[in-house]
């Protein structure tokens, strides 16, 4: 039997390739084995689910293989993970019982569109890839209505998403020449419509919004959707004639039966991202990670990878027997494509004192140059 410990990895996202990298690239084989586990066998940028909505995009071409992580001596499995055993330190797949010795949770967050009754028979889910072409057809043969897009619970990943997906389809009704005949609506259970980045910014988003004629309603928390209709909590309906909804947010249902999580919410880590069990991590999207009393690390891709690198650094500095010294900075940006072939970055220091600072860039066409590079270098890094 060998004795290379095993670093097992459950997600292979942002967190999970940021994490499987950082430690090859600093461990060799024989230092380390490396497995990642996902369902599979692709990964895809978030944001280029916007870019195949507006039809600038394929699906097929905007993936890179999970396969290629065998080149890298870290081993890939595409398995459904069914069981996260932390008593006997071992995970269970579809069709194996998977030991280790380090253990990174990177699985994400899960879409529950079901937990709104109503929403999977009456609209689209603007975050799932599968409806992606499903999205983009219907914008294209929308001549005139309303198009509702609604955010259905928080939190959800990319908070300005939906804000640049309404963008992005507001360019496009404009291309077609229909702009004028179609009015777009963003319903928000939120006051404000980037609370993770407070009022100011907040103010320029509804600014950017306004500019282009999409109007925001702030405090709208669903209850039920029927046929072109939302009805909210406090009795108020809207009509809609296309329905594109960011559904609520879960954790992986084996998150909670493992006792991580309690239902209905995500793991609790500090800056160190470790969990109370030893050599145990969790990462990204399925984490909560409280920075004040009601600010919490938005869900986003470059936070996953922050937080993957610390962990990695921590996991690198035990095997060579140096001090666990790495915490997530809580630095990181998030882009808003404005629809015009510019975009702008929200800057974040999440940990910086006295309060968590946030900065709006101007929007400029380097910025969205910036958009596409930092996908393309994360396709070639990790894969
Ligand atoms: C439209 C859109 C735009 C976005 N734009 C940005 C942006 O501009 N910047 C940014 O930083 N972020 C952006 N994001 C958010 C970003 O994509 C996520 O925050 C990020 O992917 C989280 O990384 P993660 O590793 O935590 O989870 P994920 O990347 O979701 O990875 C989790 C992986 O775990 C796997 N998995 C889960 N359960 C199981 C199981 N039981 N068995 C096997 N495998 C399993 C999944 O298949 C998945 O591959 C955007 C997201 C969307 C939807």
């Amino acid at each position: 039997m060998s004795n290379i410990p095993h670093v097992l990895i459950l997600g292979g996202g942002f967190g999970g390739l940021a994490a499987a990298n950082e430690i090859r690239n600093n461990l060799s084989s024989s230092q380390i084995k490396i497995t990642v586990v996902d369902k599979k066998n692709w990964f895809m940028v978030g944001f280029a689910k916007l870019w195949i909505i507006k039809g600038t995009r394929t699906f097929e071409n905007s993936i890179g293989s999970l396969n290629e992580l065998t080149k890298k001596d870290i081993n890939f499995l595409k398995e459904e993970i069914l069981q996260i055993d932390l008593q006997n330190k071992n995970i269970k797949t579809t069709t194996k019982i998977l030991p280790y010795d380090f253990l990174i949770i990177a699985m994400g967050a899960v879409l529950a569109p079901e937990k709104i009754p109503g929403l999977l028979e009456n609209g689209m889910n603007l975050y799932d890839h599968n409806q992606l072409t499903e999205i983009h057809n219907k914008l294209k043969n929308m001549k005139s209505g309303n198009i509702a897009i609604s955010i259905m619970g928080m939190p959800y990943k990319c908070p300005p998403a939906p804000f640049e997906a309404s963008l992005l389809i507001d360019s496009m009704l404009r291309e077609e020449g229909v702009r004028d005949s179609v009015q777009i609506h963003f319903y928000s259970p939120a006051p404000i419509t980037l609370p993770a980045a407070g009022p100011e910014i907040s103010q320029q988003i509804l600014t950017l919004i306004n500019s282009e004629n999409i109007v925001f309603h702030d405090s709208c928390k669903i209850k039920l959707v029927e046929k072109n209709k939302l009805i909210f909590q406090n009795g108020e309906e809207a009509n809609f004639d296309l329905l594109l909804a960011i559904p609520p947010h879960v954790a992986p249902k084996i998150v909670y039966d493992s006792g991580l999580a309690k239902e209905s919410g995500f793991i609790p880590i500090n800056r160190d991202c470790k969990t109370p069990f030893e050599n145990v991590y969790a990462v990204g999207d399925v984490t909560t990670l409280t920075v004040t009393d009601t600010m919490t690390v938005p869900k986003a891709g470059v936070f996953a990878e922050g937080e993957a690198i610390t962990v990695a650094q921590n996991i690198i500095a035990k095997i060579q027997s140096k001090k666990e010294s790495s915490l997530f900075d809580g630095k990181g940006g998030c882009f808003i494509e404005s629809g015009r072939d510019t975009a702008s970055i929200i800057e974040v220091d999440m940990f910086s004192e006295p309060k968590p600072s946030t900065k709006l860039t101007e929007s400029t066409a380097k910025y969205l140059d910036e958009k596409i590079q930092f996908e393309k270098e994360r396709l070639s890094k990790w894969l």
